[in-house]
């Protein structure tokens, strides 16, 4: 066998490759489009993986990018500093909820939250606190390294590395009537005098199935951490950059959280990037003269100073262009498109946030290993479109840019898949 007929060296992420069809491979990415090798355009239904905020390549991004490849390539931030990390740390604050104050750089999402469940327990034992039990929600995900892995729903996905994950204490998700059983549960698990942080998702969790909850829960939950003398981490790395409406979902429900989280749309999905923003006390609570106090992280590559610029050319497109109106024709665009799912029998719950829409198809077999997955991404794929249901659940989160032909073809298409499955099943 020669080097062009051997299988491809890479290991693809969620990828079965004892199964998987053959990968399409992608030569250029366009607005909410990539192009693949035969010149097919596909529509980005799920903003490859929701990073791309305000579309493929947007030039102003690519600008800066370039720009900043003038000057800077890595440059260690320990010890060291530089201007597009300090003026996007000020920029950043400026566009969060009031009161946080301090940012912290990394890389991915995961390693945003591994840095918030670190900052929290620092907060504690520097004060001598014996506090270190974090309390999520069910059904959340936080991402796949060690850590965030522990705060997430437990499962197929990481059934092998369970003998490494921490315990921690878990709420039932707070469905439309069941709010109060959380509440309770939350109550009850603050009791004990041991919670550190209460981590959620903010108003819809993502990878756990696109499931919504009220702005009012989040304050509830917010006011009884508070109370209790708990952290609220709010994880926004999904939901943030104006996903569910807001630019941060945190907004709807008027609260801050102690931690915030954001990463995937902080560059407008160009290069890796995440933030980790914090309160004052938490910040104050490793700075010291006692140099056992230091906050002892750092990704090699934290701060960027190329990432780090395409986030502020990121924060000047939410300043200088309509964002929001584009945001708000979105969102009234994938209502209109969904309005026609809503009483068909053929969709147990369909649902909306913001540009968000979830559609749970009404079939047997719904878990993640279930061949529903794959058999719609298939079906799809034929059809020019990038969209990737988890388990049953399909769902759209398209770039800002999308157009109104590009929602037509998607939920024609899930309107045909829908079909296909059901008489196939
Ligand atoms: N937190 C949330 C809410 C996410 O949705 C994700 C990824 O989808 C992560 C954390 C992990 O982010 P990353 O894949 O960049 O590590």
């Amino acid at each position: 066998m020669n080097a062009a007929q051997s299988p491809s060296p890479v290991w693809h992420p969620f990828t079965q490759h004892g199964l998987e069809q053959p990968f399409k491979r992608i030569v250029r990415t366009e607005g909410s489009s990539l192009i693949d090798e035969d010149g097919q355009r596909i529509f980005d239904g799920i903003s490859s993986w929701w990073v791309i905020t305000h579309g493929h390549r947007h030039p102003a991004i690519m600008a800066a990018i370039r720009d900043a490849t003038e000057n800077f390539d890595q440059v260690i931030f320990a010890e060291y500093s530089h201007e597009p990390a300090e003026a996007l740390a000020s920029g950043l604050i400026e566009l969060a909820p009031p009161g946080l104050t301090h940012v912290f750089y990394s890389d991915s999402g995961s390693t945003a939250v591994e840095v918030a469940i670190k900052m929290a327990l620092g907060y504690f034992h520097h004060r001598g606190e014996r506090k270190a039990r974090i309390i999520v929600m069910e059904h959340s995900y936080h991402g796949d390294t060690v850590g965030a892995m522990s705060v997430g729903e437990r499962g197929v996905f990481n059934a092998p590395y369970q003998p490494l994950l921490f315990d921690v204490g878990r709420l039932p998700f707070p469905r439309p009537g069941q709010e109060q059983q959380t509440l309770d549960a939350l109550e009850q698990l603050c009791r004990g005098g041991d919670v550190a942080a209460v981590l959620v998702e903010p108003l819809i969790l993502g990878a756990g199935g696109m499931k919504l909850y009220a702005p009012s829960v989040l304050a509830e939950i917010a006011a009884i951490a508070s109370r209790s003398g708990a952290l609220l981490i709010a994880d926004e790395v999904m939901t943030g950059w104006g996903r569910t409406g807001t630019l941060f979902a945190c907004e709807q429900a008027g609260i801050t959280p102690d931690i915030l989280c954001t990463s995937k749309g902080l560059t407008g999905g160009a290069l890796p990037l995440a933030a980790t923003l914090s309160k004052p006390e938490i910040f104050e609570a490793h700075r010291s003269t006692d140099r056992s106090r230091t906050f002892f992280h750092s990704s090699s590559y934290a701060a960027n100073p190329i990432a780090c610029a395409a986030a502020l050319a990121n924060l000047d497109i939410w300043r200088q262009e309509p964002v929001k109106e584009r945001i708000a024709t979105l969102t009234s665009m994938q209502s209109e498109k969904l309005a026609r799912f809503r009483n068909d029998p053929r969709f147990s719950e369909v649902r909306q946030i913001g540009t968000i829409t979830a559609l749970d198809l009404a079939t047997q077999g719904t878990g993640y290993l279930s061949d529903v997955s794959p058999r719609l991404r298939r079906l799809f794929r034929e059809r020019g479109l990038l969209i990737r249901p988890l388990g049953n659940v399909i769902y759209l989160m398209p770039p800002y840019c999308s157009s109104a032909e590009e929602l037509n073809r998607a939920y024609a298409a899930i309107d045909e898949c829908a079909d296909l499955i059901r008489s196939t099943s």
